[in-house]
């Protein structure tokens, strides 16, 4: 008898023939997960196991947050021939609680002598026996006590939710924009949930943004990084574009024409990281830039698919999902970002793009981004 991690997969069950492989990097997934507390890994019969792990608390943690994983739950692992043991087990598990429950057996092993309705009798029976204070709901029990029959017997009370989506790796590659904000930072984490693999690109403005601000990014790209796998942050010096812009363009425009800038170099370090799409945390009418007519705009300047998986959320949605996946509190940190560096008073939100265009002749665009890509520094998080 052995204290096990027992997981479902979610989405993998559609796959037809692409399964095994699908399997394959869930695995290899979960294996990276808990490689520091050195947890034992292996596929059987649709579930994926963890046991010996030195520390299993760390273990569950870690794995619940492996994208392609449904529910994570502890099992007790036994001799499924012994069946008194299975009996005195489940009492153990209920032992102290009040209320109602009910015992759901599942037999995978259909050679095994007794049916999952005899299982849920006798182990029932059994239970009432030993620990009075409890009654059987079959309808809506409070407790449910988990018996599934496979290799071995897996006892367990509750199932915890996992992430969910599709394992990373899977999915192709793509490159987020990610400011020090709410919403980026959950864009990213919901396109890797379908299994993309994620770097990303910071864009800053010293002297106008601070240390500070660098290390917030980084702080969340850090928070990410564990259900992310590990992804790349390139951090592009930006003040320079910043000021020629604002020197040389309409102040309504210079917001909008900074953004195509942001785009034009973020498809730039795609291609270096051979991804096949950006991602933005925007929302329609958020703000002034995330209007129809200004996405329409910067769009325009994007070689690759812009996904915006925010697109019809509202704020208070990405805030709640934020708080879910622990970004929330590192966003709202209150260092500036160098958007808000020389916002201007009267951001166009339906520009032109003639308008755009006039103001971006006056630009040395070329050598700007290209300074601003020699000077990018690649952080690994
Ligand atoms: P966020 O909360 O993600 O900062 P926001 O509501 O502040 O979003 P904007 O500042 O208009 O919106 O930015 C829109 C999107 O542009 C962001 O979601 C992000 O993808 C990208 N972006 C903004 N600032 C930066 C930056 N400094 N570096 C990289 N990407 C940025
Ligand atoms: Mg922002």
């Amino acid at each position: 008898m052995r204290e096990v991690l027992m997981m479902r997969f979610s989405e993998i069950h559609l796959k037809g023939l692409n399964r095994p492989y699908f399997m394959r990097m869930l695995v290899e997934r979960v294996k990276e997960a808990v490689q520091n507390v050195r947890g034992h890994v292996w596929l059987s019969d649709s579930r994926v196991y963890v046991s010996d792990a030195d520390d299993m608390d760390e273990a569950l943690r870690r794995t619940r947050k492996v994208f392609g994983v449904h529910s994570v739950c502890r099992a007790v692992e036994m001799d499924k021939q012994d069946f008194c043991a299975i009996c005195e087990q489940a009492v153990k598990l209920l032992q102290g609680k009040q209320g109602t429950f009910k015992v759901e057996a599942r037999r995978s092993d259909k050679r095994y002598p007794m049916d999952s309705m005899e299982i849920n009798r006798e182990v029932g029976h059994y239970i009432l026996e030993k620990l009075p204070q409890l009654s059987v709901d079959v309808q809506k029990p409070q407790m449910k006590l988990y018996i599934e029959i496979r290799d071995h017997a897996y006892l367990y009370s509750e199932p915890l939710e996992a992430a969910g989506g599709m394992p990373i790796g899977t999915g192709g590659r793509a490159t987020v924009l990610l400011s020090g904000g709410i919403d980026s930072p959950v864009a990213a984490w919901m396109i890797a949930k379908r299994g993309v693999t994620m770097n990303a690109v910071h864009f800053l403005s010293p002297p106008y943004t601070s240390e500070r601000a660098k290390d917030k990014v980084l702080s969340l790209a850090k928070i990410l990084s564990e259900s992310l796998c590990g992804w790349n942050v390139h951090l592009v010096p930006f003040t320079d574009i910043q000021m020629q812009i604002h020197e040389r363009c309409h102040p309504d425009y210079t917001t909008v024409i900074m953004r195509r800038y942001m785009m034009r170099i973020a498809n730039q370090i795609a291609k270096r990281e051979h991804a096949q799409a950006l991602v933005t945390g925007e929302s329609i009418g958020q703000v002034a830039s995330q209007t129809m007519q200004a996405l329409q705009c910067t769009d325009s300047v994007a070689m690759l698919p812009v996904f915006r998986p925010l697109i019809g959320f509202d704020k208070q949605e990405i805030v709640d999902l934020a708080k879910k996946i622990g970004t929330y509190e590192t966003s709202s940190l209150p260092y500036e970002d160098c958007c808000t560096v020389f916002t201007p008073r009267h951001p166009a939100t339906r520009p032109k793009l003639a308008i755009i265009e006039d103001g971006e002749a006056k630009l040395d665009g070329d050598t700007l981004i290209g300074d601003a890509l020699l000077h990018t520094e690649i952080i690994r998080v």
